[in-house]
């Protein structure tokens, strides 16, 4: 039988064996996560200025910390199995994961204000496609026509909701192995996982943004989401005959006056085209018309 009192002075042992339980602070739930906060923090401000900025060097400069950090470091990707997780509502505990739901959050609420930022800035592997395609020579490019792509552009939604289908019936989380190569960060896979990555990366040298543009079922998801978005690309009239924008975009996101939300990546290739003065005809048609002003004769005052 347990003692039921402890020596004078001293505090009794525990009869039943209970321990206190300790009490977890909040600086033992930050500190682990201190450094990937701040981190992920820092690379959330280079997307936003460089996205702001509409600035070239600073885009590849988050392309590479999107590839070697998110992707190789940390292997943060928004996948189709987080969007398996929201719908059965089983995620991660918020407190040992909060860099996760920075991440998270930030994905969801940038979609909602800007489009797809995700994608044209924070995603590693949609980073690596568009710097292997600044990398790989023209030549070997081959433009998918217009119809086509405009087409090609729905096998994505088809992807996503078949592959949410299957999941809801078989609960088989492993699909995603079949639908997106986020694994590669991670460095693991099957043989043949490889293979197809081989395959995949290969294609990519021809039809630049391949994956993103046509197949990635998380790609389409956050589409689907850019139908909400409130700051969207502004356009001028002249945008529906001049079209160079239209023919700059590599994401087939421009409809003479229209920008396809679904499609769109927000790259910032158009909007520098139209912020160019000495390029687009907008502001030439308005410094035209304000030099006719100004060299119209004077009427005489009746
Ligand atoms: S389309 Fe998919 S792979 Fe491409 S950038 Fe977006 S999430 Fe990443
Ligand atoms: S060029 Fe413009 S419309 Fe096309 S993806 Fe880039 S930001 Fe979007």
């Amino acid at each position: 039988m347990p003692a039921l009192s402890g020596v004078e002075g001293q505090p009794a042992p525990d009869p039943w064996g209970f321990e206190d339980e300790t009490v977890e602070t909040w600086a033992d739930i930050l500190g682990p996560q201190y450094l990937d906060l701040a981190l992920l923090a820092a690379f959330i401000v280079l997307a936003l200025v460089s996205f702001k900025r509409k600035s070239v060097p600073l885009k590849f400069v988050t392309f590479a910390a999107a590839i070697g950090y998110l992707g190789f470091v940390k292997s943060y990707l928004i996948s189709i199995t987080n969007i398996f997780s929201v719908l059965d509502w089983n995620l991660p505990v918020v407190r040992y994961n909060l860099a996760w739901y920075l991440f998270f959050g930030f994905t969801v609420v940038s979609t909602v204000l800007w489009g797809r930022l995700y994608c044209g800035r924070v995603c590693a592997y949609g980073a690596l496609t568009q710097t292997l395609d600044v990398v790989i020579p023209r030549r070997f490019r081959f433009e998918v026509p217009r119809a086509i792509e405009k087409r090609a552009a729905w096998i994505k939604f088809g992807i996503l909701f078949g592959v949410i289908g299957y999941y809801l019936v078989t609960r088989d989380m492993l699909i995603y192995q079949y639908v997106e190569p986020f694994w590669m960060f991670g460095l693991f896979g099957t043989t043949k996982m490889w293979l197809a990555l081989g395959v995949l990366l290969a294609a990519t040298v021809f039809v630049r943004n391949l994956y993103c543009r046509f197949l990635c079922p998380v790609g389409a998801t956050l589409g689907l989401m850019s139908y909400l978005t409130v700051f969207r690309i502004k356009r001028w009239s002249e945008c529906n005959t001049c079209k160079i924008c239209e023919k700059a975009c590599q994401w087939g996101a421009i409809e003479g006056p229209k920008i396809v939300m679904t499609e769109c990546v927000r790259c910032d290739d158009c909007e520098r085209l139209y912020a160019d003065t000495a390029i687009c005809p907008h502001w030439r048609i308005i410094d035209y018309n304000s030099k006719k002003i100004a060299i119209l004769p004077l009427q005489p005052v009746q």
